[in-house]
Parts: C-alpha cells; sequence; structure tokens
C-alpha cells in the first residue's frame, strides 16, 4: 500500500476542493456535460492516460496502466457519474451555480472532483500498480440513461472489478456504509392508459366507467405487494399521476396514470414487470374496459458483489476507523442508481460516503435546491477508493 497516503491526498484537497467548486458553479445536465467532460478529459491526458471521450455522448474513460501488469494481473474500474439537475439553486455561497435553472443537487460535482483526485495519485505511484485501473466518467445517471449505453459501448471488456460511491447527505459525515447484497433498487416507470365508453354521468349503465375501474387498478397493484411479494423483499409500486375527465356530470372514455415500481432483485424485479399489466387487464376487461401499459426500462438494481465488498470494508475500515464503518441496512435505500448497470457487468460494490453536516448546513435532501456537500468528504471517498483499488490489483 501507499506510503503516507492520508499526507498525500490532505496535499491534493485544495486542488480537489477547487475542482468541485468550478464544477458546481458550471453544473450540465444529462447528456449535455460538454464543459464537463472537456475538463476531465483534459485532466486525464495530462496525467498520461489513455483517455476516449464521446461514449454515451458526453462520457469519458482514461486507462492507467500499472507498471507492474502481466499477463495474469487484474482491471479495476473507478465510476463516477458527471451530471447535474434542473433546479434553481438556492445557496448563496460564492460558488453557487451560474447556469441558472441547473444545479449540482445530488453530489456528482463532488464524485468527479474524487475519481480525478484518484487519478492523480494512482498515477503517480504507476510504477507500484499490479494491474490496470480504469476511470469511467458516466454522463446522465439522473435521468437513468448514461450507463447502458456505456456498458454497450464496451467499457466493461477486460475488467475484472468496478467500484463507486454517492455521497449521502443523510449520512453523517465521517462514516462510510459498506454492504454486501443489494443497496439501491431497481427502477421502471410505466404509462397506463385504462379504456371505458364515454357517456353521460346521469346515466352510467350506457357508458363504461375507467375512473372506477382506475380506482380498482390502483387497488390491485397494491396487492402486488402486499400479497405477492414476501415481506422479506423490499419492493414498491407507487402511481404518481391520475388524469382523466373534463367536467363533473360527463363520464370520460378513458384515463391515464403514470407511476413507478422498485425491486431489490433482478427475479422480482421481472416477476412485478410480468404482473403489473397481467392484474391491470384482468381487472379493465373484467369490468368491461380495456388497457394500455407501456414500461419504461430504468435499472438493475446495485447489488454488491461479497468479494469486491470485502476490499472496499477493509479499505474503509482503514480510513476511517472500524467505528465508523457502517454495514447496516441503514445504507439500503429503494431509491435507484444506474450504477446498477456496471455491477449487472462485472463484479463490484457501490458503497456511501457520510457528508450530513448540520454545522455547515450539509443535511438537505439529495435534489432539494439548497443541498450542498461538507467537502471533507471528498479527501475520505478518494481514500477508500483509492485503498480498495490497489488492494484488489495486488490481491
Ligand atoms: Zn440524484
Ligand atoms: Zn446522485
Amino acid at each position: 500500500m501507499i506510503e503516507n497516503l492520508k499526507a498525500e491526498i490532505d496535499e491534493l484537497v485544495p486542488d480537489m476542493v477547487a475542482m468541485r467548486r468550478d464544477l458546481h458553479e458550471h453544473p450540465e445536465l444529462s447528456f449535455e456535460e460538454v464543459r464537463t467532460s472537456g475538463i476531465i478529459a483534459g485532466r486525464l491526458k495530462k496525467l498520461g492516460l489513455e483517455v476516449q471521450t464521446g461514449i454515451a455522448k458526453t462520457g469519458v474513460v482514461g486507462l492507467l496502466q500499472g507498471g507492474q501488469r502481466s499477463d495474469t494481473s487484474r482491471t479495476i474500474a473507478i465510476r463516477a457519474d458527471i451530471d447535474a439537475l434542473p433546479i434553481h439553486e438556492q445557496n448563496t455561497v460564492e460558488y453557487r451555480s451560474q447556469n441558472d435553472g441547473v444545479m449540482h443537487a445530488c453530489g456528482h460535482d463532488g464524485h468527479t472532483a474524487i475519481a480525478l483526485a484518484v487519478a492523480d495519485i494512482l498515477t503517480r505511484h504507476r510504477d507500484e500498480l499490479k494491474g490496470d485501473v480504469k476511470f469511467i466518467f458516466q454522463p446522465a445517471e439522473e435521468r437513468i440513461g448514461g450507463a447502458k449505453p456505456m456498458v454497450e459501448a464496451g467499457v466493461m471488456q477486460g475488467v475484472d472489478g468496478v467500484i463507486g460511491l454517492h455521497l449521502f447527505s443523510n449520512y453523517p459525515i465521517g462514516l462510510v456504509g459498506v454492504r454486501a447484497g443489494t443497496v439501491f433498487a431497481s427502477a421502471d416507470h410505466m404509462d397506463i392508459i385504462i379504456k371505458g365508453k364515454g357517456g353521460h354521468a346521469a346515466m352510467p349503465h350506457g357508458a363504461v366507467d375507467p375512473i372506477v375501474i382506475s380506482s380498482y387498478v390502483i387497488q390491485a397493484l397494491q396487492t402486488l405487494i402486499s400479497r405477492e411479494t414476501s415481506p422479506f423483499s423490499p419492493a414498491v409500486i407507487t402511481i404518481g399521476t391520475i388524469n382523466g375527465g373534463t367536467a363533473f356530470n360527463i363520464i370520460p372514455e378513458e384515463v391515464t396514470l403514470t407511476g413507478t415500481m422498485r425491486a431489490y432483485t433482478k427475479e422480482h424485479r421481472a416477476y412485478l414487470l410480468k404482473r403489473i399489466p397481467e392484474i391491470i387487464n384482468g381487472v379493465a376487461s373484467a369490468m368491461g374496459g380495456s388497457c394500455e401499459v407501456h414500461f419504461h426500462e430504468g435499472c438493475p438494481p446495485c447489488i454488491n458483489n461479497p468479494e469486491m465488498t470485502e476490499y472496499v470494508h477493509r479499505a474503509a475500515i482503514e480510513t476511517v476507523g472500524e467505528e465508523h464503518v457502517d454495514s447496516s441496512e441503514n445504507i439500503q435505500t429503494t431509491g435507484s442508481d444506474d450504477m446498477g448497470y456496471f455491477l449487472d457487468a462485472v463484479p463490484g460494490c457501490y458503497f456511501v460516503v457520510g457528508m450530513g453536516n448540520e454545522q455547515k448546513e450539509t443535511t438537505f435532501p439529495h435534489h432539494h435546491p439548497r443541498f450542498n456537500l461538507d467537502e471533507d468528504a471528498l479527501p475520505i471517498a478518494a481514500e477508500v477508493l483509492i485503498r480498495s483499488a490497489v488492494s484488489f490489483l495486488n490481491r
């Protein structure tokens, strides 16, 4: 392991913070990260890495070849997401967003700065590395659209393991969360059209009321969770919008619903994707109506491989001490992250680094207009990544 790693990272903290603030000041939406990816590619090239740009539009990959690589050596990928959100920033910090209506309100500015610092330090120790490190800067995480095309473009070919992290504001600064198994849920959303037969509200017997059908459909969908899902397997179905009708005395022709579905295993996700249209069809046809169900594929769950998790777990203990490493269920969320695609391609570990700090007002939820980072989390995250990568390559 690199000697005096903490001191080396400390030296880089001003640079890491400056990079994060620069990105924060100039946020870019999903698939529009042109300035951001230009900065990333420039940095990686300056370090002497083999750089590929334009993957999945604005994605960047940098390959660092270890000086002691051999035929049997392994390659580890470090993934960071780079996009911002359509939010008007309400922080008054001097580095607040200059791009009105766009904001880094999820911490991806931090993820990018951390990964660049890791590339910097590992490059300095290139001669000692027993394998290769691939840095993957992924666009469009927020819209769940960047990871899949990167994997399809082949960025995981030749990669033996992948690691990455999310900074968490609802998790205190100084704490690192690492856990094997599922940590983020899958996500898919759906459009549902319930079709009936319009008519006069006073004469329902001459019509088929899609509003009444919709009310049964919504109830029946919840039974997929309460009656068909094991209480030990988290899953969620939420109907977020319901639209139909034009006046109090008219039965409309159709009602449209939209919703989201989350699951914790690939098998359960597939089961619910099959059962949702079945149950809607059954209810609608039983009541004389019909339906259309359209799914929009989101992402698979983030499932951490036990062996990869062990590397990260040990690295976290070395970084913050055992008492500050959390492996409990607290890290699990029914939120989603398209890191799931990379974890589906090769064994990996997605961990969380706390950065909530009341004093610094960094406990606002992700995607909130006052979201901000406690930048003390940046060196912690960088150290865990470096230690995990080096121990994975050294085996
Ligand atoms: Zn987000
Ligand atoms: Zn995020």
